[in-house]
């Protein structure tokens, strides 16, 4: 039967649970055993797709196509597991399903209610994740901040499956924050004390407390939290910021946090040994030997969490070059108005990520053919793919009104258009071209010399498509379409012939890209801007 561990966070929001939580999985995998994981969203929306990368940062796709938080994301970086629907819930996922039972009759009779009937829809996703499977510990992150309203529902399903599950079979892990007051020269506990006794109201006692800090928690503040928190000395984890998101597993360990979770969930396991892990991803990054500065131009520039995968992505890819990755991200309005040359001319590589609608989209164009004619190492990702073939239309095959129909419904060419499939679709949540598809590379590409094989599996998210109708017209002009998906001859790759490195892809390369192991269009692009 499989043990849980429930993640959940007091005191304020972006602490880096996501991170604290894939960290304990990335612990336990190493010590042999199985590990999956789930994200409980308190918001009512279905799921992410819909909601602007502004609200919400990144929506990270999986290989069955469900489009779910950036924090899955992490979960696949920090483990060996794929994540997919079942892995991810939304208030409003749990809600649809229980108001479709209530339609359908099956609980005739009864007043449906939160308690029980969503807190057992919870409950049952929650299992879900681990039937059939043999998983040793399944590890659940509440979003949301303990004393919120929306989360209510998912504290109270887990504090019912604690106690139904028994002890030795679930522990609440309490993530919090530990202000350090300048002015009083101290760290504060009080906010702690807080969260946890709102914890306790709800009904649950946490089992560990690990409390985010700028400077390390000493053996007084420790005390403190475990007397008024009522857990042991030894669960007051003092998780201090550290250098990058990749040190995080190793700080816990350092601090005894794995130690402590193999012995309240009585785990049968290894001990574990993370210098792989150290010194093939943290030490790259902490001592990096080169230098590159790669621009991301795109339109959520200013939120950190909006091209999550993308900077991750890159940034293992720097780990694999030895180089320290310096980002500059660039808002393609601002190239609008001043010109690309001022924002790009001293970047080695530019890339220009997925996105929709039309604001920016002709600074990107700007972009794209600065690469281009520079000989600028290219990294295009869908959106930014879509974009390459519009600049190379319009600045070398003379095309110069050539355009997505996603911008331009009636431009004269369509160089990008909508998917067949997509012609009839009416609902926006959950009906894009999505998740893992298969892409045959042509062997004398530059893509396949990257992947080194003919077959891969990419992950997708787009309604438009490359109009394979002007293929011809743009390989007469020097552009190579070096990997198609075998349905319908889709384009899911291009390249343009004579440039150092300028590749564009309609796939999201960036969802499967590991610290450990960069994905290889990753890898080669920072190769590739190293030697510009
Ligand atoms: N807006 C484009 C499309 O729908 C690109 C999508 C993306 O970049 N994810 O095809």
């Amino acid at each position: 039967m499989a043990k849980y561990i429930f993640v959940t966070g007091g005191v304020v929001s972006s602490l880096g649970k996501g991170i604290a939580a894939a960290s304990i999985a990335k612990l336990l995998e190493n010590k042999g055993l199985r590990v999956t994981m789930m994200k409980c969203d308190p918001y009512i929306n279905v799921d992410p797709g819909t909601m602007n990368p502004f609200q919400h940062g990144e929506v990270y796709v999986t290989d069955d196509g469900a489009e779910t938080d950036l924090d899955l994301g992490h979960y696949e970086r920090f483990t060996n597991a794929k994540y997919g629907k079942e892995n991810n819930i939304t208030t409003g996922k749990i809600y649809y399903s229980v108001i479709t039972k209530e339609r359908r009759g099956d609980y005739l009779g009864k007043t449906v209610q939160i308690i029980p009937h969503i807190t057992a829809e919870i409950k049952d996703s929650i299992k879900k994740v681990a039937y059939g499977r043999k998983i040793d510990v399944v590890i659940v992150e509440i979003g949301g901040t303990v004393g919120d309203i929306e989360s209510l529902p998912f504290l109270e399903a887990i504090r019912q499956l604690k106690l139904e599950l028994g002890c030795g079979y679930a522990i609440n892990v309490h993530v919090t924050l530990v202000p350090f007051i300048k002015t009083a020269g101290e760290i504060k506990t009080k906010p702690t004390q807080h969260s946890v006794g709102t914890l306790r109201e709800i009904g649950i006692m946490p089992d560990a407390i690990l409390c985010r800090s700028e400077k390390p928690l000493n053996k007084e503040a420790k005390d403190k939290i475990a007397l008024f928190c009522n857990v042991d000395k030894d669960a007051v984890i003092s998780a201090v910021d550290v250098k990058s998101i990749y040190e995080v597993p190793l700080a816990l360990r350092k601090e005894g946090l794995d130690k402590l979770i193999v012995k309240l969930l009585n785990l049968k396991c290894e001990d574990g040994d993370l210098t792989e892990w150290k010194e093939g991803v943290v030490d790259k990054i902490k001592y990096p030997k080169k230098e590159v500065t790669i621009a991301v131009v795109g339109k959520y520039i200013a939120l950190q969490d909006a091209y999550k995968s993308i900077y991750e992505a890159l940034t293992h890819g720097a780990i694999t070059n030895d180089a320290k990755l310096i980002i500059k991200r660039v808002d393609s309005e601002d190239i609008e108005k001043h010109g690309a040359g001022k924002y790009l001319k001293n970047v080695k590589g530019v890339l220009v990520p997925g996105g929709f609608g039309t604001r920016g989209i002709e600074g990107k164009i700007k972009a794209v053919e600065f690469a281009r004619l520079n000989g600028v190492p290219y990294f295009g990702i869908c959106l930014g793919m879509q974009i390459a073939v519009i600049e190379f239309a319009r600045n070398v095959c003379g095309r110069k009104k050539a355009n997505s129909t996603e911008f331009d419904k009636n431009t004269k060419f369509p160089i990008i258009s909508l998917l067949d499939e997509q012609k009839k679709v009416k609902a926006k949540g959950a009906t894009m071209r999505l998740g893992a598809y298969a892409c045959r590379l042509k062997k004398t590409t530059k893509a396949y010399s990257v992947y080194r094989k003919e077959n891969i599996s990419e992950r997708h998210r787009h309604r438009y498509e490359f109009n394979n109708e002007y293929r011809k017209d743009f390989e007469a002009n020097g552009m190579i379409f070096s990997g198609t998906h075998p349905k319908g001859n889709l384009v899911e790759i291009v390249e343009v012939k004579g440039h150092p490195w300028f590749v564009a892809c309609q796939f999201h390369p960036e969802f499967q890209s590991k610290p450990d192991r960069a994905h290889p269009l990753f890898a080669s692009f920072i190769e590739a801007a190293l030697d510009k």
